[in-house]
């Protein structure tokens, strides 16, 4: 029998709207380690700087930069949606940072290099002694290189931008399913073609095509992956 791994560093990396932290924050109840939600991150640090650095819908990079040092970031169980909520310098931001003016300027922040290297520490950090499960864009790449297993997680931009449309639906958020569509192809380009950390899957990535499959077929299928390999 295999030796069982219970205390594993799980990376799941991909595109936008693909489902990623759903599947990710799934694992982790289920097999009771910590989720990690790294996009989360970067649009706290977008928050921040569209709060105290943007003029004109520009968030002014310099002093984002030169201010990281008062950014924190803290996770904290939530036990009604028994989720792990994003705190920003001790406010509870997990709704906020889902709005659409975030989506419009996260890539661009998430493209600073200091920025990443600020989240990356923290990330590295958090999931150190294992017991994780992190969803990103580079963390079987850049976070976690050695991470236990590594998962990257895709769908056609039509059915991406469906999915994230009815989420906006569902928050009465006033947005078109041409909008949704537009920010995802600008951010999946800006993600793909930065020059640090770009979206791309690792070599020794699962690569999981969900077009085509229900939340509950993916998750059934990273579930059976996860089990097999880890020995659980
Ligand atoms: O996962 P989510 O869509 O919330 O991520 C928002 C943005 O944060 C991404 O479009 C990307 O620009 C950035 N991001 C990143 N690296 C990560 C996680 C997210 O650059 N590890």
């Amino acid at each position: 029998m295999k030796n069982k791994n219970l205390h594993p560093i799980i990376a799941i990396d991909g595109y936008s709207s693909t489902g990623k932290s759903s599947y990710a924050k799934m694992l982790a109840k289920e097999f009771g380690w910590i989720h990690i939600d790294t996009g989360a991150m970067y649009r706290a640090t977008t928050l921040y700087g569209i709060e105290n650095f943007c003029e004109n819908n520009i968030i002014d990079s310099v002093d984002l930069v030169s201010h990281l040092s008062d950014i924190h970031i803290d996770f904290k169980q939530n036990t009604e949606t028994n989720s792990n909520d994003i705190y920003l310098n001790g406010k509870n931001v997990e709704s906020r940072i889902r709005d659409f003016d975030i989506s419009e300027q996260v890539s661009l922040v998430a493209k600073i290099p200091e920025v990443r290297k600020y989240l990356v520490k923290q990330q590295r950090n958090i999931g150190k002694n294992g017991g994780i499960v992190m969803d990103g864009r580079d963390i079987g790449t850049v976070v976690f290189p050695n991470a236990d297993l590594k998962f990257f997680i895709t769908a056609s931009v039509e059915e991406r931008a469906k999915r994230r449309f009815i989420d906006f639906k569902k928050l009465n958020k006033n947005i078109s399913l041409q909008e949704v569509q537009e920010n995802l192809i600008q951010r999946d380009n800006i993600d793909k073609n930065r020059s640090v950390s770009p979206l791309i899957q690792a070599p020794d990535a699962i690569l999981i095509d969900n077009t085509n499959m229900n939340k509950e077929e993916t998750y059934t299928k990273i579930q059976t992956i996860v089990k097999e390999k880890l020995g659980l």
